[in-house]
């Protein structure tokens, strides 16, 4: 059994709104599976909605709100992001944005008790639903960027009208389906309640129980880890492990992981419905588990020296090299200049920030150190040997 140690925190102030709805639907919800609706007393087809409406919720929330939007993992069509919005609106979670910028914000900070939403550090039960009866302040939320959702006509119209399309996709639709055989009663209670019910914990799950017991074979620089019951219960996102590499479409990279949310991006792919589906380099996750394998056999982390002998430029050989390259971006990083022209497109926390870090030529120096040594991200151990490849130089100051 792996686990964290609960680090204690200052109480933000409590979401009423948030708690009171989360409760009665709870309370509403087993009474009405236990006394008004019970199972034996429902048509199937009313068992086989409520199934249907909780796989798709929770396949919005993982497709969607998730790869889609929270990590840019691939490109979808107008009609596809519309499915997804009204999929993911069902699951009551939020809408795509609130739970996007959050998202972002617990992959940049993952387990730091302050600056993680849901940080596995503060223990289970916050982790799985205990932090969403708060509101609290996020100090650095401004710092997460935003404008891809911002820019999306979808993610606009989901947020401004969350309220009233969750309560229609996740309580209204399901019961007029199930008015079509005569029993919107039971419809209510098993494609309305329990079916949030189910959606709300699944997902809750890969905050609380996938990042506290699990395997770990690619990084354990982080609580996140993968179980195969968590892959069945939430359309393959359960190889949590994978949290090193959040900007893959996949949730786990081999044939053999769980993940249907993997195989319907696929086959959308295939329909021409979504594009440009991003992946880890192969050598990047084969580096990645030799590295977890040797530590898991040895005890101890493999010795990997830097033996890296840049140049020494100063600062007129920088902007002579960025003169010679029109287009190309390159910050300072640990008294190096990095050409992350080449990362642009696949910096999983957009090519935005790293060009509002770069080195232009005659301007006030702006150094990424602090924000690439957890100012903005507590960058990976991946992330941190990718960023030396990207090296061309030593600083001299
Ligand atoms: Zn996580
Ligand atoms: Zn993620």
């Amino acid at each position: 059994m792996s686990g964290t140690a609960t680090v204690k925190n200052p109480r933000a102030p409590i979401w009423w709104s948030n708690a009171i709805f989360f409760v009665s639907t709870h309370i509403f919800g087993f009474w009405g599976a236990l006394y008004w609706r019970p199972l034996n007393a429902v048509p199937t087809s009313t068992l086989v909605l409520g199934f249907l409406v909780w796989q798709s919720a929770v396949l919005g929330i993982t497709i969607g709100y998730h790869r889609l939007y929270s990590h840019r993992a691939f490109k979808a069509k107008f009609a596809v992001r519309v499915v997804l919005a009204a999929f993911g609106s069902a699951g009551f979670q939020g809408s795509i944005k609130w739970w996007s910028l959050r998202h972002r914000l617990h992959h940049r900070f993952t387990d730091d008790p302050v600056h993680d939403p849901y940080a596995a550090t503060r223990g289970l039960f916050y982790s799985h639903m205990g932090w969403i009866f708060y509101k609290p302040t996020y100090e650095r939320m401004e710092l997460v960027d935003r404008e891809d959702l911002d820019s999306d006509p979808v993610v606009r119209f989901q947020h401004k009208y969350y309220v009233p399309l969750a309560i229609f996709f996740g309580f209204i639709l399901p019961t007029l389906l199930g008015a079509l055989w005569g029993d919107p009663s039971g419809a209510f209670v098993w494609g309305g309640l329990l079916a949030r019910i189910a959606v709300w914990h699944c997902i809750f799950l890969i905050n609380s129980l996938a990042h506290w017991d699990g395997l770990q074979p690619y990084s354990d620089e982080h609580t996140a880890r993968g179980t195969f019951l968590l892959a069945l219960l939430t359309g393959g996102e359960g190889s949590h492990n994978f949290h090193s590499f959040p900007h893959d479409w996949r949730s786990g990279p081999h044939r053999w992981n769980w993940d249907p949310s993997k195989w319907i991006i696929l086959l959308l792919n295939r329909l021409g419905l979504v594009t440009g589906l991003r992946s880890v380099r192969e050598n990047d996750l084969k580096e990645a588990m030799e590295y977890m394998h040797f530590k898991e056999k040895h005890g101890v982390a493999p010795v990997i020296e830097d033996t890296w002998e840049g140049e020494k430029w100063d600062i007129a050989q920088a902007y002579a090299y960025l003169k010679s390259k029109p287009g190309s971006c390159v910050v300072v990083i640990d008294d190096c200049f990095v050409d992350a022209t080449a990362y642009l497109g696949e910096h999983p926390g957009g090519a935005s920030i790293l060009r509002k870090y770069s080195v232009r030529p005659h301007q006030d120096l702006i150094e990424a150190t602090w924000a690439f040594e957890g100012g903005l991200n507590n960058h990976s151990r991946s992330a941190r040997k990718r960023m030396g490849e990207y090296r061309i130089a030593r600083f001299q100051r």
